[in-house]
């Protein structure tokens, strides 16, 4: 027999274009009407990319055939524009956080170029500039920002509204479930129920007021990076890479998902540079130039290059990240400063 249920029971099986995860989980169905045999099915969609709906809509009727006995199938779309990015406009200064006036999101196609790095430098620096910021490490699956924080034994506290209040550190709010975790504890949340706890991330800190609010995304192009760039308005992004082609190939893939759902790239950083000996030889470990053919590739600007550098690792194994350091005196500082004055032009 035909029924609401059997019904969402096959939608299930329509993924959103690109994506591993159904229209379903993703809340774009909005109604489900089951007359005899005949379905209507009402998807609700922010996109302005035409050919999302025309495959949703696809999917959805190849799905619904598969219904035993099923009649007359209608499917309709409620079409709006995703969040528009903020382009100095006061009235659209809204990111869906109260309180936060612009967020930053910075990307990696892979884990382990330094997206995090840059992450809590840049959150830093942009503090330093005299403006409040606050930091989200949503990496459920590899949180850093603690460490790097030299923050591990901070714990955020919780209100009875069951509204995260983000801890203060050097300078800055942060919250990563590296605070909520403690250091060996297995991280078990998978899909679902992983995109959920990182829309609580980002719904429900208290964050108070912010100029910055810097999103260190998980690394990867899926589901979870998804949800975030949708959950609020991004005004501006940074996609993290190392020089060499294997890391650039899954920059190209972070960009391609930030053009399909129209969040702003700020630029690229490339990370890990060179490697500069005590003698002033730079060596390019991971190769060379990779950051600014990409840039130049997507359109975007190359906003910093941050050389190999074993003081910036060591600080951030002792939590007390370079940016903190005075960047009239430390280059790697310096670079962070430069990318920050970037990204609040950009954002402005
Ligand atoms: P991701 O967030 O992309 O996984 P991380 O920021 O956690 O990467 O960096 C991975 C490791 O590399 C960390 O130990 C970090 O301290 C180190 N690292 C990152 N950038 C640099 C750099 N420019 N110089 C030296 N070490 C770096």
């Amino acid at each position: 027999m035909i029924n609401e249920e059997s019904v969402r029971e096959k939608l299930k099986k329509v993924n959103y274009p690109g994506f591993s995860r159904d229209i379903l989980s993703f809340g774009l169905v909005k109604r489900v009407l089951v007359s005899g045999n005949d379905v209507t099915v009402l998807i609700s969609l922010a996109t302005r990319d035409p050919a999302v709906p025309k495959t949703i809509h696809e999917g959805i009727e190849e799905a619904l055939a598969t219904l035993e006995g099923v009649g007359k199938v209608v499917i309709d779309f409620d079409l709006k524009d995703p969040p528009e990015p903020v382009t100095g406009n006061p009235a659209a200064a809204q990111t869906s956080i109260p309180g936060v006036k612009k967020i930053i999101a910075v990307a990696s196609g892979k884990g382990g170029v330094g997206k995090s790095t840059v992450s809590t430098n840049l959150a830093i620096a942009l503090s330093r500039t005299g403006a409040k910021v606050g930091l989200c490490d949503c990496d459920l699956y590899g949180p850093s920002i603690a460490l790097m924080l030299g923050a591990t034994d901070q714990q955020p506290l919780a209100t009875e509204q069951n509204e995260i209040i983000p801890i203060e550190v050097q300078g800055i709010k942060a919250i990563s479930m590296g605070f909520l975790l403690s250091e060996d504890s297995p991280v078990i949340v998978r899909g679902p129920l992983a995109t959920r706890y990182t829309q609580q991330f980002l719904r429900q800190c208290l964050w108070g007021e912010l100029d910055y609010l810097v999103l260190d995304l998980p690394p990867g192009t899926g589901d979870i990076q998804l949800t975030i760039v949708q959950t609020v308005s991004i005004s501006g992004s940074v996609i993290v890479t190392t020089p060499q082609e294997v890391a650039l190939i899954d920059a190209r893939k972070a960009a391609a998902m930030f053009r399909k759902v129209n969040v702003p790239i700020t630029g690229i950083v490339e990370n890990m540079a060179w490697f500069e000996c005590e003698h002033g030889t730079k060596y390019p470990i991971f190769g060379e130039g990779g950051g600014a053919i990409e840039a130049e590739r997507l359109g975007v600007p190359l906003l910093a290059q941050i050389p190999l550098d074993i003081a910036t690792r060591d600080r951030a194994d002792r939590g007390e990240p370079i940016a903190t350091l005075d960047p009239a005196t430390n280059a790697i500082s310096a670079a962070f400063a430069g990318l920050a004055e970037k990204m609040i032009a950009a954002v402005r």
